[in-house]
């Protein structure tokens, strides 16, 4: 079977792959021309939904064989300043803003409401379409969000981001760690049992 993925982004695609070995997994850029998706759910969830059942519906008539698509959508939130950035994380800093211009949006946010370090969480929301009808799951990873950058690895927001049990930031850790921790891989690991019953 197919596995679509209503993304561009490259390493979101090699992440997934890596994951559902036993499918074939393409971009739907491989298939169709992209195309904007208004992303106007009020969750990840529902922006995830609305993904993945605007590929699908263009993929349907292009494709014979059997397909899923799958398509995620996630952020961090911060419960201390009334749950922000959530799922306007990619564009905190507006319409277009860089990882690191959204990072330091919300470093200052910390800084103006005097908070040096307080709990935080990143959500991943999954979603699947399918014939057989539409599929969501979750991934969270929690921890503590700090008013300073540390550390180049990763992405996004993570060299502001400390998960539990560690000391050091995303930016800091070691890839492999974040991979286990991340709120991405543990809504892979239900999406591939959701998969499998398929
Ligand atoms: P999406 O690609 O629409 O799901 O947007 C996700 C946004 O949330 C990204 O632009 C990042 O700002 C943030 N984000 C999601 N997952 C992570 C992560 O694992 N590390 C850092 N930032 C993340």
């Amino acid at each position: 079977m197919k596995i679509i993925l209503a993304s561009g982004n490259k390493g979101k695609i090699r992440e997934i792959a890596s994951y559902c070995t036993d499918h074939e997994v393409l971009p739907y850029s491989d298939i169709i021309e992209k195309f904007d998706v208004v992303e106007d759910g009020g969750s990840f969830q529902e922006n995830a939904l609305i993904k993945a059942q605007a590929v699908y519906e263009k993929i349907a008539p292009k494709l014979s064989e059997r397909f899923i698509v799958l398509a995620d959508d996630s952020g961090i939130t911060v419960p201390a300043l009334g749950n922000i950035p959530g799922i306007y994380s990619a564009r905190y800093a507006g319409e277009g803003a860089s990882d690191k211009e959204n990072l330091y949006k919300l470093i200052d946010a910390l800084k103006t409401a005097e908070l040096s370090r307080t709990p935080a969480y990143y959500t991943a929301a999954m979603a699947i379409v399918t014939d057989k009808g539409d599929f969501t799951v979750h991934g969270w990873m929690h921890g503590d969000v700090i008013a300073e950058a540390r550390g180049e690895k990763g992405f996004g927001y993570d060299p502001m981001f400390i998960p539990e049990g560690y000391e050091q930031t995303l930016g800091e850790l070691d890839h492999e760690i974040k991979e286990r921790l991340s709120h991405r891989s543990k809504a892979l690991e239900l999406a591939k049992k959701v998969i499998a019953t398929l």
